[in-house]
């Protein structure tokens, strides 16, 4: 973990608003993080073997110093997740050690008529002789732009299925989309299918199974990542801020001596460790293989990005003027934050989740 840390240090510290003011991630980089952008991979496949809560630290780490870094890693250990979660033992063998050697993956649920109800997919999957064959559109695919593998969910006879697309096959069309609110450089395209043809071990186990099963396992990864890295923007924002408010004076005192400004301070403080705290919540339960393991993210992606936009918020107050140009840090993390309260569930998706859950009454 350390030695991941320093990497993520090295490569990423201080460069954050170059990057989202370019829209775009030097191509070298991404590369050079190799297994560190999914470190839970096991080490016989080239990765770091870390727990969630130490991959959570790390991710928490990165999303403090650069949110679309973070996101692309997210990605990238989602579709890492599925392929460990639903590749039989020679898929495995094969796919993860391009990962963790440098390669790029994404992950494709999204639609245009399918965002928080992905039922509602329209993407079909057949085999066709000894060929698997995709047909479909695909939106805000975060990490598209940069990914040699894009792992894509769809329909699959009466279920669903994912499959492993090389974004370089014949018919896959991947766009990126311009100018996003947040997470500028992460990458997020669109990616179009036309009739794709892969050889049939490009098909993931559990095809055919409910399509929800699928998605909600590798969207139980996709959320904790976010809520951990929404964590580190947090803190982030709180070094910011405290540094800000010790350093600027008004009225003849430090800002921080006002107790209006101490307050947002606090409260500041209160979003980043309650954010923690559920992670390292939801990651035990991960860790000790509970199946309470999707209700508490659920949870800790709620609580992490509705304190992140908050807190966020509270930052740019506290640095008013001083944080008010595109490239500030809290003005990047009030636009990137924004983005997490939509992503991987949104808000109202995660409070209909928690809701249902406190009514089976397994709360
Ligand atoms: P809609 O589903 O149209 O929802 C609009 C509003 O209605 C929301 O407020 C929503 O909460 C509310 N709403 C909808 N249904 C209900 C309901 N039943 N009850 C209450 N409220 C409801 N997708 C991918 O597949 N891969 C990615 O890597 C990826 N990355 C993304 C990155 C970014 C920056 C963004 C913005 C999106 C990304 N997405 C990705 C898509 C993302 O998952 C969807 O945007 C999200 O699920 C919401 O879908 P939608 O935008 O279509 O909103």
């Amino acid at each position: 973990l350390a030695r991941a840390t320093a990497l993520i240090t090295e490569l990423v510290e201080g460069r954050a608003e170059e990057w989202d003011q370019a829209g775009l991630l030097p191509s070298d980089l991404l590369g050079k993080l190799g297994p560190v952008l999914c470190a839970q991979v096991a080490t016989e496949h080239g990765g770091l073997g870390l727990s969630s809560r130490d991959n959570g630290e790390l991710t928490a780490h990165t999303g403090s110093l650069c949110g679309s870094v973070r996101s692309v890693m997210t990605s990238q250990g989602m579709a890492a997740w599925t392929i460990q979660r639903l590749g039989d033992p020679a898929q495995r063998a094969r796919l993860l050690p391009r990962l963790t050697g440098g390669e790029l993956a994404a992950v494709a649920f999204s639609e245009p008529g399918a965002g928080s109800d992905l039922s509602a997919m329209t993407t079909r999957i057949h085999d066709d002789g000894g060929s698997v064959v995709l047909a479909g559109r695909k939106v805000w695919v975060t990490g598209g732009h940069y990914a040699d593998l894009i792992v894509v969910f769809g329909r699959y006879g009466d279920g669903g299925a994912a499959v492993v697309v090389p974004a370089n096959a014949p018919g896959v069309r991947v766009r990126r989309i311009p100018d996003p609110l947040g997470c500028r450089a992460a990458g997020h395209a669109e990616v179009e299918l036309d009739s794709v043809r892969l050889p049939a071990d490009s098909l993931l186990g559990g095809a055919g199974q409910s399509l929800s099963l699928l998605v909600t396992s590798a969207l139980t990864y996709g959320r904790l990542s976010v809520a951990w890295g929404c964590a580190g923007m947090l803190r982030g924002c709180l070094a910011a801020a405290t540094s800000h408010a010790r350093s600027r004076s008004q009225f003849g005192k430090p800002l921080a001596d006002h107790q209006l400004v101490s307050g947002h301070l606090g409260r500041l403080l209160i979003a980043e460790q309650v954010s923690a705290r559920v992670c390292e919540h939801a990651s035990d339960h991960w860790d000790s293989g509970s199946p309470d393991v999707v209700m508490t993210t659920v949870l800790a992606k709620h609580v992490s990005a509705v304190n992140a936009a908050a807190g966020a918020s509270t930052a740019a107050q506290v640095l008013a003027s001083a944080g008010a140009h595109a490239g500030s840090p809290v003005a990047r993390a009030y636009r990137d934050a924004k983005l997490m309260e939509i992503i991987e569930g949104t808000n109202e998706l995660c409070l209909v989740m928690l809701a249902g859950h406190a009514l089976s009454g397994a709360s």
